[in-house]
């Protein structure tokens, strides 16, 4: 499959890395050979792979249900950054892609066979790694079904390498009037002009844009931060969705904010913002039937 790897997009995180710290501490450490990252210490009860996505969750290649009415398919294994705090980062290279057109159509059966099912997310890795002509095959393969409301684009180009959101993949990604970007911003200082101009392309194509934000201490883990990246965001037209405490998965407790502290962000949060500003401020747990509030 051919996968855009464009050496601009590692540019852009750089750039951005050298004028933000809180931006830098997300730049994922390379792993030792041996398949362990050198922050790896006090491993978590669920492991590498929380949520089954190798085994349990996975339903036909590259295809992963965990919930009645949605799945998840992986596109790409490739991401335009790396992130420390990445839930998959032990799942690279492992997990199945849906890599041929046979593959997307044992995914798109499975969906026509599951009449409980109303929205795709297409994620990986990062969908637009891929060409836009392979991702509005994604898109379109799914979107052309009846029982399915949306295709959610789980991306985090438009901070990580806003310029692959060009116009005409807005354009395209507009046409079927049933994708929604799911993006990741974690700090004020991630919504650059770049950024935001590459929010209001998509925007101004019909794609609403909204952000799961992943609570990291030393990034976002204060009230007043906080409150700057969801003012910026709404500034962006990007509306705050989740904000998700650390998944429970091995090497990211450097990351890992007190659910005290949390609650009190919220707290502030809520008090201080209107509510198509406020996130929903959750836990993903593994198991659990849906994400559970804070
Ligand atoms: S962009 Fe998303 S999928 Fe890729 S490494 Fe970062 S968090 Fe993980």
């Amino acid at each position: 499959m051919a996968v855009l790897f464009p050496e601009y997009a590692c540019e852009y995180s750089k750039r951005l890395a050298e004028r933000s710290e809180r931006f830098a501490k997300q730049v994922y450490e390379p792993k030792l050979p041996d398949g362990t990252s050198q922050e790896v210490h006090g491993g978590e009860e669920f492991g590498m792979d929380p949520f089954g996505e190798l085994s349990h969750a996975s339903k036909v290649k590259g295809l992963k249900q965990r919930f009645p009415d949605r799945v998840l398919v992986m596109t790409s294994d490739a991401c335009f950054m790396n992130c420390r705090h990445c839930t998959r980062q032990w799942l690279f290279g492992k997990t199945e892609i849906v890599e041929t057109d046979d593959d997307l159509a044992r995914c798109v059966e499975y969906v026509k066979t599951n009449s409980l099912i109303r929205d795709v997310l297409l994620s990986g890795g990062d969908p637009l790694t891929l060409h836009d002509d392979r991702i509005m095959q994604f898109v379109d393969a799914f979107a052309a079904l009846e029982q399915i409301d949306m295709v959610r684009v789980c991306t985090r180009a438009p901070c990580t390498n806003p310029a692959r959101v060009t116009a005409h993949l807005a354009k395209l990604l507009g046409r079927s009037k049933k994708v929604w970007v799911n993006t990741q911003f974690n700090c004020a200082d991630e919504l650059t002009d770049e950024a935001r101009a590459a929010a209001a392309r998509l925007v101004d194509a019909g794609v609403p844009v909204s952000c799961q934000t992943v609570l990291l201490k030393g990034v976002n883990d204060s009230a007043p931060e906080m409150l700057r990246l969801l003012r910026a965001l709404t500034a962006a037209r990007i509306r705050p969705y989740y904000v998700f405490m650390c998944d429970p998965i091995v090497g990211i407790d450097r990351f890992r904010v007190q659910i005290e502290k949390a609650r009190e962000i919220e707290r502030v949060c809520a008090e201080s913002i209107g509510g198509l500003s406020l996130p929903r401020f959750v836990m993903d747990i593994p198991g659990a039937g849906r994400k559970i509030p804070i």
